[in-house]
């Protein structure tokens, strides 16, 4: 095997590796990161993989909504808005909707699914 083979086997190689990095790196927000945000501007931040067993209480104009975080999954335990939409929708799942709550200005939502969202966390 001559040694330009053997570079281009290893260009290769390491192109392949930048590919399923860059795929990793896409994935990996989507599914853990969860972004609670109010009036665009976002509350919590919550790595649910690590995130403990809680209830987070948010008010809005008087009104409270309470977010539970269990086993890993997040959702809309009780509300004080007329619809109650946010409460029926349950648990977040991966890829899914995000739970909105619109009366009281409030969203459950995956980290990276927006640019504008990325630039306040970090
Ligand atoms: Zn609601």
């Amino acid at each position: 095997m001559s040694k330009q083979k053997i570079l281009m086997i290893i260009c290769v190689v390491v192109f392949l590796l930048g590919i399923a990095g860059s795929i990793l790196v896409l994935l990996t927000p989507h599914g853990t990161q969860v972004n609670i945000v109010q009036d665009g501007i976002v509350l919590y931040t919550i790595d649910l993989t690590t995130a403990q067993d809680q209830t987070l209480e948010i008010e809005y104009k008087g009104r409270t909504n309470i977010v539970q975080i269990e086993n890993g999954r997040i959702r809309m335990l009780e509300a004080e808005c007329p619809d109650q939409t946010c409460v029926h929708m349950g648990w977040l799942d991966s890829g899914a909707m995000p739970i909105v709550c619109l009366p009281n200005h409030l969203s459950i939502e995956y980290a990276g699914s927006g640019d504008n969202i990325d630039a306040v966390i970090r």
